[in-house]
């Protein structure tokens, strides 16, 4: 079977909103072993989104609609949607009700055309909507399928998870299952390199790379008649990229390096406060982002200035003469400072020169470093970072936290 995803909207045309839809549907189809060959966007227009319908299906078997089940006028996708099966629309009095229901329930009055979000194409499946008015629906007809979810993701991903889902893999006789591994530390192409014969030579499962944000990622992917049988085969393949990236390695799926920190920390109860010059905050942010860090989060300074880094943190004004803010001394002075002040086991400090201005040929932009002070023991590290100021700045975190996660590994 293949797919279109067609996300119905002029919001998204004008660039007012991203088609999340669009990429969250992908992502679910190729996990249940769906091509999707087109993703299209079209305006709240009868003629352009009646073509795009039509377009769709002379290309695909399933076509994956979102938005424009609204009430009001403009919103057509299941008028131009019953067209295209020849079907009329017709009151679902379970719709009706749930609509009813859902206005009581949110303390809102119902309009005249709310009512108009309770017809469905005729024989259509209804999928109830639990978080918003417009019900989903799901059209099939000589081996032509049309799912139509409501726009708000909200809405589109619960119903996809609980209706779409079941339907479409009952449809399926096999399964894929993917398996993420997160690298850290080692760029994307010596990541490659290192599993490079397993990327070339992979059927099923299948081993694919590629960059995000900061990290190297390694997807694998296998066919398999069930998802046992599936994750079964990604194992071994899974356990060979272990033994080659080690602890490259910092996490799987959803896992991002900050939630790994924080959860180690916490595991091996060492507190931690940040002191921060270059990155002003955002080690301090990024970690607070994990819930539950409080167990070990105690403080964060942001010691912009000279002064601040004496006051503070007592960085010693003969270092910051002799070697000057940006250097290992007084990164090694602002993470032991820090730990002292707030009484923690772990402090860590960014030292660096952001840009645009500032660089000299000595401490050119994108010069860092970090200091980390752990039970005492301090160390510091120069990193050499491009782009631009916010990519900077974004990098020298995600590096702190990933030079403080292995040596985290070295404390059991
Ligand atoms: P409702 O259930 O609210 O009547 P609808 O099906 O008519 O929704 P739209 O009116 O097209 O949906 O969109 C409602 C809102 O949903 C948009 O303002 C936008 O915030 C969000 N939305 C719509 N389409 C998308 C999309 N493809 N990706 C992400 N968000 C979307």
């Amino acid at each position: 079977m293949n797919a279109e995803i067609l996300a119905v909207g002029t919001e998204i045309l004008l660039g007012d909103i991203l088609n999340t839809n669009a990429q969250y549907l992908s992502k679910e189809l190729a996990q249940l072993g769906i091509g999707v060959y087109y993703q299209t966007v079209v305006g709240d227009n009868p003629e352009r989104l009646e073509n795009a319908i039509f377009d769709a299906f002379s290309r695909a078997d399933l076509v994956i609609t979102t938005g424009g089940l609204g009430p009001t006028a403009d919103d057509l996708t299941k008028e131009t949607g019953a067209k295209y099966f020849g079907k009329e629309l017709v009151l679902d009095e379970k719709a009706f009700n749930e609509i009813k229901e859902y206005f009581k329930k949110t303390n809102r009055t119902m309009t005249e055309n709310n009512v108009k979000q309770a017809y469905v194409p005729e024989g259509a499946k209804v999928l109830y909507n639990k978080n918003g008015t417009a019900p989903g629906i799901i059209v099939e007809e000589n081996g032509k399928i049309l799912v139509m979810l409501p726009g708000p993701p909200k809405e589109t991903v619960p119903m996809f998870e609980e209706y779409v889902k079941p339907f479409l893999s009952s449809k399926q006789d096999y399964t894929l299952v993917s398996r993420v591994l997160r690298v850290a530390s080692i760029g994307e192409s010596k990541m490659e390199t290192l599993v490079k014969d397993l990327i070339e030579n992979g059927e099923n499962p299948t081993v694919a790379p590629y960059a995000k944000d900061n990290e190297a990622i390694l997807r694998i992917t296998a066919k398999g008649k069930t998802e046992e049988d599936a994750i079964k085969l990604i194992e071994p393949v899974a356990n060979e990229i272990y033994s080659r990236l080690g602890n490259a390695i910092y996490g799987e799926g959803d896992e991002e390096l900050h939630f790994v920190v924080a959860k180690m920390l916490i595991e091996r109860n060492l507190t931690i406060a940040t002191s921060e010059s270059c990155t002003g905050g955002l080690l301090a942010g990024t970690l607070i982002d994990y819930p539950g860090i409080s167990k070990v989060f105690m403080d964060g300074v942001v010691s912009y200035s000279n002064e601040a880094k004496m006051k503070r943190l007592g960085v010693s004004e003969e270092s910051l003469k002799k070697y000057g803010a940006v250097s290992y001394q007084v990164a090694e002075e602002m993470a032991m400072g820090i730990a002292k002040t707030s009484g923690t086991n772990v402090g860590i400090s960014t030292t660096g020169i952001a840009g645009p201005d500032g660089g000299t040929e000595e401490k050119p932009v994108g010069l860092v470093y970090v200091g980390l002070c752990i039970n005492g023991k301090v160390k510091s590290k120069e990193l050499r970072l491009v782009g631009n100021r916010e990519r900077i700045r974004r990098k020298a975190v995600y590096s702190a936290l990933n030079w403080l996660r292995k040596e985290l590994l070295e404390i059991d």
